[in-house]
């Protein structure tokens, strides 16, 4: 039985764009996911681009940020090569997100997100609230200030990681769903072998992607990744000339496709429960009926709830797993899609460089190694 290069655990964005990566460097690559097709998070999400709308001004100068731009601006090659090697298309649209202020603390918070903007010289230009009702007719007559952020792009990311895991393949990597990894182990002979139910599979590298779940891998460190739940809901019939996104502090309204529109999301501690609950849709339809008054009679179409992988210092878990042949690459919270492309390329430089050049601020180690190090 022939055996991979690199055994990649879990098929959401992040592990398949880890897979795609490594398979162009010439490494013979398998994806092993739990589901029957498709991931978590991955098709949860709302699919923004977006990497200063709430960033904080301490983090302005953190390599964090430094990744969500640089990540950003690959999105657009990352595309036109994934549609390129498919003959796929995938929703990505440039037109930016739309920041309003109905209150003087919105109106604070549209200041704050000028300063970041200015001091990192992305382009953020405040509009006329006329513009705004003409890209977007149903908004409030309470807007009080509007700001454009030109560089937040955002993707239909159920067909980003559709078209994704098809280039994927196509490039040789074995995609084997329905796959749990129910343990892993470090051989002495320094690879790594993954068992599931009726397989093991054994690789000279493991690239560890299972997003929420990346701390209940027997056999690995558990890893302080927790789920923070989000709900979404999705309405249809809305035929507005916006294609980009519209946001209210942490709330927003997405664009997907010509006539849909994303309402999101809630932030909620609560396990592994990936129910929608009455208050969480409650609170995104009372969001998109303040700001959109108007659209009273759009259609609901669906509801879901995704669980972000969040770490305890908010930033990813990505680098060496120090004594393994291991890269982690797990724990992007809110931005994994934003962060997909540029982390695929992190990992493929660690793999090929031995890990020596890791950030330390996204090290494995801060919570394998450190004394007191959560949950070890
Ligand atoms: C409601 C919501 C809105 C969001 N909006 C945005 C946004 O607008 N922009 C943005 O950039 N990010 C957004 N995010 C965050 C983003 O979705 C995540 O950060 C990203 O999807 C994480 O990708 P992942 O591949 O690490 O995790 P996942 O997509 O969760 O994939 C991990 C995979 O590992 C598999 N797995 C787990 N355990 C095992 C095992 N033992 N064996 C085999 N497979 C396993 C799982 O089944 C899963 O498919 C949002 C998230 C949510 C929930």
């Amino acid at each position: 039985m022939t055996h991979p290069d690199v055994l990649v655990l879990g098929g959401g964005i992040i592990g398949l764009a880890c897979a795609r990566e490594l398979a162009l460097r010439g490494l013979r690559v398998e994806v092993v996911e739990r589901l029957p097709h498709g991931a978590e998070a991955s098709l949860a999400a709302a699919g923004m681009l977006s990497p200063i709308g709430d960033v904080s001004e301490p983090e302005v100068h953190g390599p964090f940020l430094d990744a969500c731009r640089a990540s950003r601006d690959l999105w657009g090659s990352w595309v036109a090569d994934l549609e390129g090697e498919t003959g796929l298309s995938i929703d990505y649209d440039t037109s930016g997100s739309l920041l309003v202020a109905l209150e003087e603390g919105d109106e604070a918070e549209l200041d704050r997100v000028l300063s970041v903007a200015r001091s990192l010289s992305e382009r953020a230009e405040e509009i006329e609230i006329s513009a705004l009702r003409h890209w977007v007719p149903d908004v409030t007559p309470d807007v009080r200030r509007v700001l454009h952020l030109p560089d937040d792009h955002r993707v239909d990311n159920v067909q980003a990681c559709a078209v994704l895991a098809q280039a994927t393949q196509k490039l040789g990597v074995l995609i084997h769903y329905d796959s749990e990894v129910e343990r892993v182990e470090c051989r002495p002979e320094g690879t790594v072998l993954a068992h599931g139910r009726h397989w093991r599979k054994e690789a000279r590298l493991l690239v560890l992607a299972a997003g929420a779940w990346s701390g209940l891998i027997p056999g690995l460190p558990p890893f302080p990744v927790r789920p923070v739940r989000g709900q979404m809901l999705l309405l249809g019939g809305v035929e507005w000339p916006w294609s980009g996104s519209v946001r209210r502090g942490l709330s927003y309204a997405v664009r997907r496709g010509a006539t849909r529109l994303l309402v999101g999301s809630t932030l909620e501690e609560a396990g592994f429960d990936k129910h929608n609950t009455v208050e969480g849709v409650e609170a995104l339809l009372a969001f998109a009926r303040r700001l959109f008054p108007g659209m009273g009679n759009a259609r609901l179409e669906t509801v879901w709830a995704g669980l972000r992988p969040a770490t305890p210092d908010g930033l990813p878990i990505l680098g060496p797993l120090p004594d393994w042949p291991a890269v982690i690459a797990t724990g992007h919270f809110r931005n994994g899609i934003l962060l997909a492309p540029w982390t695929a390329r992190e990992v493929a430089r660690l793999a090929f460089e031995d890990g020596e050049d890791e950030i330390p601020e996204f090290s494995p180690k801060r919570f394998v190694l450190r004394p007191g190090a959560p949950s070890l």
